[in-house]
């Protein structure tokens, strides 16, 4: 039988691993494989050529048992329901295992923004509020950036849902620019949560970090990040592979992030980069690496390439990277994973911090948002290891147990179940 790939069947059968070793019973199960709520909508618009085109949007609401729904959206030709389904589940456990008290939602659309003028982005922006706003808000769901989505869409965002709702909102979206009541520190912060739990599990692992050899498998936001931070945060290391949509790069003695990430700002990619080799993003997740970041998209570790992953650490910036089958290749293995809703829950981290901010209209300084979002990574990371300790289990299902239970319990305080 081929493997499933299709990312809410592979987030129900996580959860359904996690129901019965907590023992769930069936209503509560059934209620936690499903979203309580979900839209889908046209969004028409005025393209450059004078021709209306026709854009398929989402929003899902997966779970609000502890908080408004939060969750970016993402801007993809890939995109569907059920991606929105399943990373809007990833969002209620990230939301739960860094202990935030907000629920979990994601949004999209299907589209090649990389194709659209700015024009024809803003009147997508504008297009996809328009259609949802109405159950949209600080006390509902908060939106914020994902795969190729960005502060400037965040603000024609926020514009348009003021613009309808009469009023300022600063906390009706979060990722937006400072100058529009953005936090310090939201740029950076799935990166920079990363590089925290990699610190933690360094010190448990007994790998010493500054002399670790790291590679990055996808270059957008959270890789450039990871590629510096790393570096930054970890005393050192040893960047060696890198890559993007268009190909990859390596050098095995090592490759400057800060000049890499300047080149893929300037042509847009990391190839080509001077005094490197090609190598194909397959290749790259196979080297020889302390620590590997997978930061792109789902299914990269699968049945197909598992056993060939060699990295003592996957921290996993991108969201479901890996599938089920390739977990238990992984685990037996003695890959350390990091899961993605634990590795990169420093973005929806920091974003709470941009709603408190917003919400009291003071704004907290870079120390404060850094110090703050250590302390939450740290305890959820060891919060997860020991759970992965005491129950000889691996991480990601460790991860789940401590996320599911507390939506569970707070289902269970509000009489749902
Ligand atoms: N899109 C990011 C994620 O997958 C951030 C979500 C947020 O900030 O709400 O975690």
């Amino acid at each position: 039988m081929p493997e499933e790939l299709n990312p809410f069947k592979i987030a129900q059968s996580q959860l359904d691993e996690a129901a019965k070793m907590l023992g769930l019973d069936e209503t509560t199960h059934e209620i936690l494989r499903w979203p309580r709520r979900e839209f889908r909508f046209t969004i028409p618009v005025r393209m450059d050529n004078g021709k209306v085109k026709v854009f398929h949007g989402y929003r899902v609401q997966y779970n609000d048992a502890r908080g408004p729904n939060k969750g970016g959206i993402r801007w993809h030709p890939d995109e569907t329901i059920d991606t929105v389904r399943a990373l809007a589940a990833w969002m209620t456990w990230k939301t739960a295992v860094v202990d935030i008290p907000l629920g979990g939602s994601k949004g999209g659309v299907t589209c090649n923004p990389k194709e659209m003028s700015e024009g024809e982005k803003e009147r997508l922006a504008r297009g996809w509020m328009r259609q949802i706003y109405f159950r949209l808000g600080e006390y509902k769901d908060v939106p914020a950036p994902d795969v190729y989505t960005t502060p400037q869409i965040m603000s024609w965002m926020m514009d348009e849902y003021e613009v309808i709702a009469g009023r300022h909102h600063p906390a009706i979206i979060t990722g937006k620019p400072l100058e529009l009541g953005g936090s310090l520190g939201r740029g950076d912060a799935t990166a920079r949560g990363g590089i925290f739990t990699v610190r933690e599990a360094c010190k448990l692992l007994n790998i010493d970090p500054s002399k670790a050899t790291y590679a990055i498998q996808g270059f957008g936001n959270a890789g450039q990040f990871a590629a510096t931070l790393h570096k930054e945060l970890l005393n050192g290391g040893k960047l060696v592979a890198a890559s993007d949509s268009r190909g990859g790069v390596y050098n095995p003695d090592g490759i400057d992030p800060h000049a890499l990430v300047k080149h893929k700002l300037e042509t847009g990619q990391v190839a080509g980069f001077p005094g490197t080799k090609p190598i194909s993003n397959e290749d790259l997740l196979e080297l020889d690496v302390d620590i590997l970041y997978p930061a792109a998209l789902e299914n990269v570790i699968t049945e197909k390439n598992a056993e060939k992953i060699k990295a003592k650490i996957s921290c996993e910036l991108a969201n479901g990277p890996t599938t089920p089958a390739a977990d238990k290749i992984l685990y037996k293995n003695g890959v350390h994973v990091i899961p993605d809703f634990l590795a990169n829950a420093g973005g929806v981290t920091v974003s709470y911090f941009e709603q408190v901010q917003g919400t009291y209209q003071y704004w907290w300084t870079i120390e404060k948002v850094h110090n703050e979002l250590d302390a939450k990574m740290t305890k959820a990371y060891h919060a997860v290891y020991d759970m992965h300790k005491e129950k000889n289990i691996d991480m990601r299902s460790a991860a789940y147990l401590v996320a599911v239970q507390r939506v569970v319990d707070a289902m269970k305080l509000r009489g749902w179940v």
